[in-house]
């Protein structure tokens, strides 16, 4: 599967290529050779856009189309006390708010028919060529699905994509767009390129039906349906506290920090779809929906010089050094460059005047090249923290040193400290345990005894008994924090519970294979590459971990019912031969539901009147769920327990 995509990717790279060249009159393979390329990917997708590009992909202009019912936009706040008080209580789910633009997805007897920007939200502009390039935009849905059914989401571009975009829209010899925020806009805007879309990613955040509260019944529900149906979702969670609130929304600002996906804030919706009915919308917004934002903060500034910092990961990121100027309520004096390519794509330097952005307290990022300096960029040619030579992998610079780059080093300490919870070791005394050679790798804390930390400086015996204390506490640590602490990119404690409730034991986990995690709602090709390559590194670690002591509790799973209709919903209509309350019973003996009301949650109809006129029926008939009679019932229930 994972070669497969890599396949494709590379025929398409090709065929693009060779297109360009053959319009351009400078054709570089014969016609057989290419059609060869041409064959080949069909065979793999039969129909990818590339194969219906005309010409070099030409577009027509772009048409206006209505929104039914129109894309709306949302109410904000700024302030937690407001959430609170819209909140009143009730259960909301979230999602983070991704800086792109809003897209609505029209299906047709599960075919993609329409893709539409959301203009002013009540007509948007027809973007269906280009949106057939976005490979998180399904061109098919599978299964049994309402017919039409919109999908409305964001389409963004990551910063890794962002530099890739704008490396082959420099060969391409176009001109290049100002400001990173604007690309996406930007592309869908332009006549040519349609192909360009294909760097663009995309996450759902709505499904939209006529007469939805009969398919669904919570916001929930509609998550689930756009996982199922192949559609990435950004950290969608239910929320039913204001701790848990709180949570998410710090959640929210680190993954802002340390993203490759730019968000602008939360969207939070209240997850009673009735309520939704009850309250309605203004002409502006819904009031079922509130975005909570951090305000940002802009300001023009010169670029000092540059400092190139690698990461526990071993990427070195362009930091610019400017004068001290005061955003969003702090002095600031460094700012991100994103990456490597940045500093390649803008020709970034010292001297050049640069906008900047500073919103939810996070590090302020660049946002525009306002004015160049003479001079080009330059890159480092070694890592600064141990002198390896770096490479360059089109986005990124990479310190190659993965066992003894100091900067690696204390960074991925520093992540253990973090989810051990090991208080009052600051990043200060842990640089001073490694410079007085206390301590190489984790796993040496705890080898650690008084008299080692009384070296640190300003520690004095309490503070080095306590210090002490707390990291041998640390020893006994909950598994999903074990896990995070290993560090592998890309995962966080919440995604190890999720995987953990699949594979709920460390010697599953450590012997996962990529199909196994595949198998695992919300984990794409991608995690389940670095997920299988990461805990191979961290072998050794996590030996180091054990040989001191440390042992992580065992991990419970959220229970689930087990038994052959484990997960299956049922609804019974019509005359039954057996009481209703037996046949619920057994359901339920099995591991089923049964509930009152006909939804796309449903697995079948229990009836023995398959022809039913019944409003249960007619509606289960539209949803094309099964019908099944209780002798079907009954022979699922004998069947052995596949659980
Ligand atoms: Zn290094």
């Amino acid at each position: 599967m994972v070669d497969k995509k890599a396949k494709v990717d590379s025929l398409v790279e090709q065929i693009l290529y060779h297109k360009r060249a053959y319009y351009s009159g400078q054709p570089v393979i014969s016609d057989a050779s290419y059609d060869r390329l041409e064959d080949e990917l069909r065979t793999l997708v039969p129909t990818h856009p590339v194969l219906e590009l005309v010409g070099t992909g030409e577009a027509a202009d772009a048409e206006k189309v209505p929104h039914d019912p129109p894309m709306l936009s949302l109410a904000k706040t700024y302030d937690l006390e407001e959430l609170f008080a819209w909140v009143k209580g009730r259960g909301l789910v979230g999602t983070f708010k991704v800086d792109g633009v809003a897209l609505s997805l029209v299906y047709k007897n599960g075919d993609l028919s329409l893709a539409k920007t959301r203009g002013n939200g009540r007509f948007g502009e027809d973007v269906t060529a280009k949106i057939r390039w976005v490979s998180d935009c399904p061109g098919k849905l599978q299964g049994q699905v309402p017919s039409p059914i919109e999908v409305r989401g964001e389409l963004y571009c990551s910063e890794g994509g962002f530099a890739r975009l704008m490396g082959e829209m420099e060969t391409l010899g176009l001109e290049k767009p100002t400001n990173p925020r604007n690309i996406v806009a930007g592309i869908l805007g332009r006549k040519q390129h349609v192909e360009l879309a294909r760097y663009f990613q995309f996450f759902a955040f709505d499904a939209v039906v006529k007469n939805e509260t009969k398919l669904f019944h919570t916001e929930r529900e509609k998550f689930s349906w756009l996982s199922a149906h192949k559609f990435k979702l950004i950290q969608v969670e239910f929320l039913d506290s204001k701790e848990s609130i709180t949570a998410y929304l710090q959640k929210a600002k680190d993954f802002w920090e340390d993203g490759d996906v730019g968000i602008d804030g939360v969207v939070f919706t209240y997850d009673d779809l009735s309520t939704h009915e009850q309250l309605g919308a203004t002409s502006h917004h819904p009031r079922y929906k509130m975005s909570f934002k951090w305000p940002g903060q802009t300001a023009v500034v010169t670029i000092k010089h540059f400092k190139w910092l690698t990461s526990r990961f071993g990427i070195v990121t362009p930091v610019a050094v400017i004068d001290p100027v005061y955003l969003s309520g702090a002095q600031i004096s460094n700012v991100t460059l994103h990456n490597a390519a940045y500093v390649k794509l803008f020709n970034l330097k010292a001297g050049d005047t640069i906008e900047i952005i500073r919103s939810g307290e996070v590090i302020p990022k660049f946002l525009q090249l306002v004015k160049a300096a003479d001079g080009n960029f330059a890159f480092p040619s070694k890592c600064p923290s141990c002198d390896s030579v770096l490479t360059f992998d089109e986005v990124r610079l990479v310190c190659p040193n993965r066992t003894s780059c100091p900067a690696q080093r204390l960074g991925s300490i520093l992540n253990w400290i973090r989810y051990a919870e090991i208080d009052d070791l600051s990043e200060k005394r842990l640089q001073a345990m490694i410079d007085l050679g206390l301590i190489e790798h984790m796993s040496d804390l705890y080898r650690l005894k008084e008299e080692d930390l009384l070296k640190l400086p300003l520690t004095k015996e309490k503070m080095a008994r306590k210090l002490f204390n707390n990291i041998q506490k640390s020893k006994n640590l909950s598994l999903p924090h074990f896990l995070g602490g290993l560090g592998i990119e890309g995962m966080g404690r919440t995604s190890w519970e999720a995987l953990l409730q699949n594979f709920p034991s460390l010697d599953k986990i450590v012997n996962l294979l990529e199909v196994d995690i595949l198998q695992v709602e919300g984990f794409a090709e991608k995690t389940a590459q670095q997920i299988v390559s990461g805990l191979k590194a961290k072998k050794e670690d996590i030996h180091k971990l054990f040989a001191v002591g440390v042992r992580p509790i065992a991990f419970e799973p959220r229970k689930v019912e087990s038994g052959v209709l484990k997960g299956k919903t049922f609804v019974l209509t019509g005359a039954l031969s057996q009481p209703r309350d037996e046949i619920v019973k057994k359901i339920e003996k099995a591991g089923g539901k049964v509930v009152s009301a006909v939804s796309m949650k449903v697995t079948a109809i229990i009836t023995n009147e398959t022809s039913s006129s019944s409003t249960k029926a007619k509606q289960a008939r539209e949803l094309s769920i099964s019908f099944w009679s209780e002798e079907e019932l009954e022979k699922h229930l004998r069947s052995l327990d596949d659980s």
